[in-house]
């Protein structure tokens, strides 16, 4: 059985592969289809999102489709970030200016309480979906430390850990991120799809 990822990043294509490991299944990226175009992440949660990638990508290479999104939400902040985290400082923003936003935003705040999430979609060839999520829960701490990983990492400590997700090494991190539980969580759930 092929597996199209619905992705052009390199480092999240490896994490997949690694983890979706069953002998009869081929993954293949978007990276191995250059005619299509890249899916447009204009919904307004995770999930809508991950599945709106996941079905399109079905549909085009007419093959099974995974495809993720990720965001942070901050319990004081009524979950955002959220999914508009790549972009919460403006449309081109960088990670340091969503860095610096978020610093902003929670300097009144005394509970920074956070957590990753991640919803990873499986599509067929007709676009019938499912979901599964994982998360990672933490605390945004009060200035950027470790020059490991991207985006918010230098700001997030997860729970039961004294480091930021950019301080440990990303053995660590893979291990408890909110993308690795939500990839096992959807390894296990659907062994019986993709593995067979
Ligand atoms: P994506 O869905 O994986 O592209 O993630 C969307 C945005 O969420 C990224 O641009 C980051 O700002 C944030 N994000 C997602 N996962 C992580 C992570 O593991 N560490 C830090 N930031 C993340």
């Amino acid at each position: 059985m092929k597996l199209i990822i619905a992705t052009r990043n390199i480092h999240k294509l490896k994490e997949i592969q690694a983890i979706f490991d069953f002998k009869n299944l081929e993954v293949l990226s978007a990276f191995d289809f250059p005619e299509i175009p890249d899916i447009v992440e204009d919904r307004d949660t995770l999930e809508a999102n991950a599945i709106k990638k996941a079905v399109e990508i079905a549909v085009a290479t007419n093959c099974w489709a995974l495809a993720d999104d990720s965001g942070l939400e901050v319990l004081a902040l009524d979950g955002a970030p959220g999914v508009y985290s790549a972009r919460y400082a403006g449309e081109h923003s960088s990670y340091s200016d969503n860095n610096e936003k978020l610093l902003r935003e929670l300097a009144e705040k005394t509970n920074r309480s956070a957590q990753f999430r991640t919803v990873i979609a499986l599509s067929d060839a007709e676009g019938n979906v499912k979901t599964v999520a994982g998360e990672c829960s933490g605390k945004i701490i009060e200035e950027l430390r470790g020059t490991n990983g991207f985006g918010y990492d230098p700001l997030f400590v997860p729970e039961g850990y004294a480091k930021t997700f950019a301080e440990l090494s990303t053995e660590v991190k893979n291990r408890i991120s909110h993308r690795a539980r939500a990839l096992h969580k959807a390894h296990d759930a659907w062994a019986g799809i993709i593995g067979s």
